[in-house]
């Protein structure tokens, strides 16, 4: 977020710069940084997995549960071992959301990697003495996410790519972790020898606009998709007002969401190929130092 949206918001923020960023982060790789202390750090897999198991007990949670087919107009969603039948359904799918026919040329997959290094021992959490643990954006939206985790791990994310088949390779996800480790060492030289415990990588959803899918596509069939990379942040609103949406509760942030969430069309495969690889790489090219 901006300054400016901050200001326009009224939310409390403060300019951090030279050696008093690199005390608050144990590093000197950055220059100048905006600091946001409204703000909490989320574990996003804790998050998820305390959700499911808070659900009540009238929701039955299936997982592994791959839907095979689904007929938008009855609501009858078709998997390996059971027919199941509804009068609401919402699709919260993200990139899978054209497969289900719900939206036609206006979300691209993208992949985002990232990797996890192991606890630091006791002399090298040193180097962190006095520092909280924190999380950093970069201001560039193709640079490198960076945290210091509650249990003392470093987290680096980086890398997008484009994967129309919705899948990516082990090749792809090495690569990445080649350009996680230069964008490790790069912020903290003087732990050079701490090695990444994990690796992965997920897909995000975006849209060309950067509106998110909202909507009422057909008779209780809902769709809520393309958060444009923050899901865990618009996913979560975005869920709390389709509830509302569902249940015929208004409000004018329900309006706001409905008038804007109208992602823009994008042109078909191999135009969207294309246009996608010329646009991920200047937007790394752009992004610089902050990768
Ligand atoms: C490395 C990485 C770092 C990230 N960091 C951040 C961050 O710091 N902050 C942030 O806000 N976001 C972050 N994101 C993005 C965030 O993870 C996503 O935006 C979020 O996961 C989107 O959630 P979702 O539930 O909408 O979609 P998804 O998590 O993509 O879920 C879609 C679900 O649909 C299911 N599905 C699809 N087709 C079928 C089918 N036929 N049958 C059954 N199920 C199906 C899939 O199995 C999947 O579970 C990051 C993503 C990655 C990969």
């Amino acid at each position: 977020m901006s300054v400016n949206t901050l200001e326009a918001i009224g939310e409390s923020y403060e300019v951090l710069s030279d050696d008093a960023l690199a005390k608050r982060l144990g590093t000197h790789y950055y220059k100048r940084a905006v600091y946001t202390s409204g703000n909490i750090l989320v574990n996003p897999a804790a998050l998820a997995i305390s959700v499911a198991s808070a659900l009540p007990s009238n929701v039955t949670l299936l997982e592994n549960t791959p839907i095979r087919e689904i007929d938008l107009a009855s609501k009858v969603i078709q998997t390996p071992k059971a027919r199941l039948s509804a009068d609401t359904i919402v699709l919260a799918t993200n990139a899978f959301t054209e497969k289900f026919g719900v939206s036609s040329n206006r979300i691209t997959p993208i992949f985002t990697y990232a990797s996890l290094t192991r606890q630091l021992d006791d002399s090298e959490i040193k180097c962190f003495e006095g520092i909280e643990p924190w999380g950093l954006t970069s201001a560039h939206p193709a640079g490198t996410t960076v945290r210091l985790t509650s249990d003392n791990r470093i987290f680096i994310r980086n890398t997008l790519n484009y994967q129309p088949n919705l899948s990516s390779s082990k090749a792809v996800l090495d690569k990445a972790k080649v350009k996680h480790r230069k964008s490790y060492l790069a912020r903290f030289p003087q732990l050079p020898d701490v090695p990444f415990e994990y690796t992965w990588g997920g897909m995000i959803c975006v849209t060309m606009n950067h509106e998110p899918v909202f909507k009422e596509h057909a008779s209780g069939v809902y769709v809520v998709a393309a958060m444009n990379g923050v899901g865990v942040a618009k996913g979560t609103y975005l869920g709390h007002y389709m509830a509302e949406f569902i249940c015929g509760k208004q409000s004018p942030e329900l309006d706001f969401i409905l008038k804007h969430a109208a992602p823009s069309w994008i042109p078909p495969d191999p135009l969207r190929s294309v246009g996608a690889h010329m646009r991920l790489s200047f937007e790394e090219h752009m992004a610089k130092g902050e990768v």
